[in-house]
């Protein structure tokens, strides 16, 4: 690899993994040159190498070789009773790699983001549900429903790849209309309100299902604002409406929000196309459920018993697990999150993380890991579920991947 070369990558850092980001490398530094927006630009830079990274494993304080790091995580793993595996985000051949760990170890694995996938297939699984992909999304939509208040931090790019792209098979991007409801800060507010065509309905969360009733049963009264908003979902062709759990989540009725979109989009159906795009969260949250989908039958929280992976969405939660002390060895696995993993101290903890992984105490050992589509090539899967991204080796540090190091442990004798 050159020392110096420019080039696209595809995003590893959000579900969105778009695919047109263009990077300089110096030296294994990467600096972006596309600037899509200044979030993506820092996230994606927070990933370099600095003084602060560890890049050699360790057992408590003592340093230790890679070799050594693998036995010593060994013994511990061997002494175990019962072993939780913690997935902060890893691509396709990490979750396996993970699965079938577990297989060895009769292991539980959990998703740290789990409990906003399940808000959003407990919907799926008990009432109607009509969901769309990105692309048809950029594609067909006309009037775009966004609702939270922090989705646009957490995946930066929606708008410019999604809802107002400069090209859009049979929708002009100019004849789009965004409508934003909940609790939108007005900065954001306004700097899409200078280039789009947008409409905002400040409203607590909680009391989105009141709204979506009052704009289905059309008896709006005399705000203004709603019966102009109403009208432009009256005449819109492709509604789409979106929404991140994670964001929804710190509210009791999350489920009763989410249940409210879904039903007012099923009641649209009937005179016009109309769906929803839930985006799923930046730690490889849809490559987790749809590896362990295909492999377990399950899309999170599995526990493999011997012979056969079993779910339970609340025995195999692995927060009650940890703070219940049901499990004495936790293995984290983080390649790509920013977020610091929260260990508990009353188990020992093993922290596979890229080497500026962050940790709320000091983990028993640290096996530092490569990010995917950075340190080496790897599949993840879209928010949507329907696209499944090839990223490629960005940078030359060594560093083992999650399979790697899974495989190590598995085959590592004294
Ligand atoms: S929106 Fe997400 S995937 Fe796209 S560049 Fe930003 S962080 Fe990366």
């Amino acid at each position: 690899m050159k020392s110096t070369n420019k080039r696209f990558i595809t995003c590893p850092f959000c579900s969105l993994h778009c695919d047109d980001i263009e990077v300089e490398i110096n030296s294994n530094k990467i600096k972006v040159l596309s600037e899509p927006i200044k979030n993506c630009t820092k996230k994606i830079e927070y990933f370099n190498i600095s003084d602060k990274s560890n890049l050699k494993p360790f057992y408590k304080n003592k340093s230790l070789n890679y070799r050594e790091a693998i036995i010593k995580s060994r013994t511990l793993l061997d002494k175990s009773q019962d072993i939780t595996i913690v997935n902060h985000g890893t691509d396709v051949n990490g979750v396996r790699s993970i699965l079938n760990f577990a297989t060895h170890h009769n292991c539980t694995v959990d998703h740290i983001n789990s409990k906003y996938l399940f808000k959003n297939l407990g919907i799926v699984q008990r009432k109607g549900y009509m969901a769309t992909s990105l692309t048809e999304a950029r594609n067909r939509c006309d009037v775009f429903l966004l609702f939270g208040k922090s989705i646009l931090k957490k995946s930066p790019r929606l708008i410019d790849k999604v809802i107002f792209p400069e090209q859009s098979l049979c929708v002009k991007p100019k004849e789009k209309k965004l409508i934003l409801i909940g609790e939108f800060d007005k900065k954001t507010i306004d700097i899409l309100a200078k280039n789009y065509s947008v409409r905002n309905i400040k409203i607590k969360i909680n009391d989105i299902p009141q709204l979506m009733e009052l704009i289905q049963s059309k008896s709006i009264g005399k705000n203004d604002n709603i019966k102009a908003i109403s009208n432009i979902i009256s005449e819109s062709k492709y509604l789409v409406a979106s929404w991140s759990s994670s964001d929804l989540d710190v509210y009791k009725n999350a489920d009763d929000v989410i249940s409210s979109i879904s039903d007012f989009i099923l009641m649209r159906n009937k005179e016009n196309r109309a769906a929803c795009m839930p985006i799923s969260g930046s730690l490889a949250d849809a490559t987790s459920s749809q590896t362990m989908t295909w492999l377990t039958g399950y899309p999170s929280r599995v526990k493999f018993d011997g012979s056969k992976f079993i779910h339970d969405r609340n025995i195999c939660d692995s927060e009650f697990i940890i703070e219940n002390n049901h499990t004495d060895i936790v293995m984290h696995i983080s390649t790509v999150g920013l977020e610091k993993i929260k260990l508990n101290k009353k188990v020992k903890n093993i922290v596979i993380g890229h080497p500026n992984t962050t940790y709320s105490s000091k983990p028993d050992i640290f096996i530092p890991v490569g990010i995917p589509g950075i340190d080496h090539k790897s599949i993840l899967f879209r928010t949507d579920n329907v696209v499944s991204l090839s990223l490629d080796k960005i940078r030359c540090m060594n560093l083992p991947s999650v399979k790697n190091i899974i495989n190590d442990l598995l085959m590592v004798q004294d």
